[in-house]
């Protein structure tokens, strides 16, 4: 099977100058879509399960199934990434199951809405970089706050990360790689009007850190998929997103890894309303699911296309776990 770490898929991400995305998941169907797309454009992938989506499934099943992804799909680099952990104990129970990969959001208090001190981020993060590299498990951290709410994520407000903080946490704290705010927000209503990406303040910290940097609330939020959802019987007015072309310039600026939650749900709950508007006489959640999985895979390929991680998965030997534990002595 080919577990690996965040950080030997981003690490090669950023040899490679592509993107990789980093699917939130609840459930099978999303897994599946997920995996079967990275195996048709033969991509590495990151699957991503928030505490919100662990708590949901009472966190073992989620975990099981994650694991099921990796057994069934040996040849497809895959890390298995916590998203959004606010504590040490929420980034050990994720090791425990299972995870590669894990995310310490010290940038917000525990409550996950106020913004934290930046000693407090630095404190908690090192605490999860001490105990994840043990295991072999790659750290991502954040620095800077994201709009936006999403699984309870999220202060509402934006506060740019200043590239010279930046340099002073990757250098206290020892993650492997750093979530950065530019500008992106949580969620399917991103900006008022056009979208607008602090790029200026990207390449500044690309050109002060060494490590992979990550973009959070980086859905797009495609026109065709709000219109679906409206179409049948659904209530998005306004939604909006960062346009691909922005993200296709933030990966040659330097961003490898992508995170891409909204646009999943809203591929599935338009497939999902389409079936229900026109076969109302249907009631077997596969004549629902079913399509709701083909819609999810047919979107996560065009973004492993987008982000250039198609064609990456054999570019190099997946590392274990226990190879990755020396590494980091
Ligand atoms: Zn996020």
């Amino acid at each position: 099977m080919a577990l690996v770490s965040g950080k030997q898929i981003l690490d090669e991400a950023k040899k490679g100058k592509y993107g990789v995305g980093a699917y939130n998941v609840n459930n099978m169907e999303q897994i599946q879509a997920i995996m079967s797309a990275a195996k048709e454009t033969k991509s590495p992938v990151i699957i991503q399960a928030s505490r919100g989506a662990l708590k949901y499934s009472n966190f073992t099943y989620l975990g099981y199934l994650m694991k099921a992804a990796v057994i069934e799909n040996p040849d497809i680099p895959t890390a298995m990434h916590l998203d959004h952990g606010n504590s040490l104990e929420s980034a050990i129970k994720a090791i425990e199951l299972g995870f590669s990969s894990v995310m310490i959001d010290g940038s917000l208090l525990e409550d996950g809405k106020t913004p934290s001190t930046y000693d407090y981020n630095v404190k908690v993060t090192k605490s999860v970089v001490e105990y994840a590299h043990k295991a072999g498990v790659s750290v991502e951290a954040e620095i800077g706050t994201l709009g936006g709410i999403e699984d309870g994520v999220g202060s509402g407000k934006i506060h740019l990360t200043d590239p010279k903080e930046a340099k002073k946490f990757v250098d206290e704290t020892g993650i492997d790689s750093l979530a950065i705010a530019i500008g992106t927000s949580h969620g399917a209503y991103k900006f008022k009007g056009a979208s607008k990406l602090a790029f200026d303040v990207l390449t500044e910290i690309r050109n002060l850190i060494d490590i992979p940097i990550v973009l959070h609330g980086a859905s797009s939020v495609p026109k065709e998929l709000i219109e679906a959802v409206n179409k049948y019987g659904g209530k998005m007015p306004g939604a909006s997103g960062v346009p691909i072309e922005s993200l296709q310039e933030a990966i040659k600026l330097g961003v490898q890894k992508i995170n891409v939650d909204t646009d999943g749900r809203l591929a599935i709950t338009a497939a999902i309303r389409k079936v229900f508007a026109e076969s109302p006489e249907k009631f077997d959640p596969r004549d629902y699911l079913g399509p709701a999985r083909e819609s999810l895979k047919e979107l996560i390929k065009s973004k492993m296309i987008a982000f250039s991680t198609a064609g990456h998965s054999g570019d190099y030997a997946p590392i274990s776990l226990e190879t990755m534990k020396k590494e980091y002595k």
